[in-house]
């Protein structure tokens, strides 16, 4: 799983508001963009093949590392400010 600022489809994204996010990614499969509702960066999260519960492990891991988040802002947990749960929804919803 990585995470990455710019996304082909941001291009077509530039109306987005922030109750958008977090939106399934129309370029890349198995990513998911979140904006982070602290700083308003926006975070593309790529789950690739992982299984959902895979996908969860790796993206605690990231969300509960302080200082993982671009906006560079130190917090014990991005989880809700990335609104990690609502990101996996919307990555294996089917
Ligand atoms: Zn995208
Ligand atoms: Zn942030």
């Amino acid at each position: 799983m990585s995470e990455q600022k710019v996304c082909a489809c941001h291009e077509q994204a530039k109306e987005l508001k922030a109750d958008d996010y977090p939106y399934k990614c129309p370029t890349i499969p198995g990513r998911v963009h979140v904006q982070c509702k602290k700083c308003h960066e926006r975070i593309a999260l790529d789950f690739g093949s992982l299984t959902k519960e895979d996908a969860e492990k790796a993206l605690r891991d990231v969300a509960l590392t302080p200082g993982e988040c671009p906006g560079y802002h130190v917090e014990f947990s991005m989880w809700t400010y990335w609104q990690c749960a609502k990101a996996l929804e919307v990555a294996f919803a089917n």
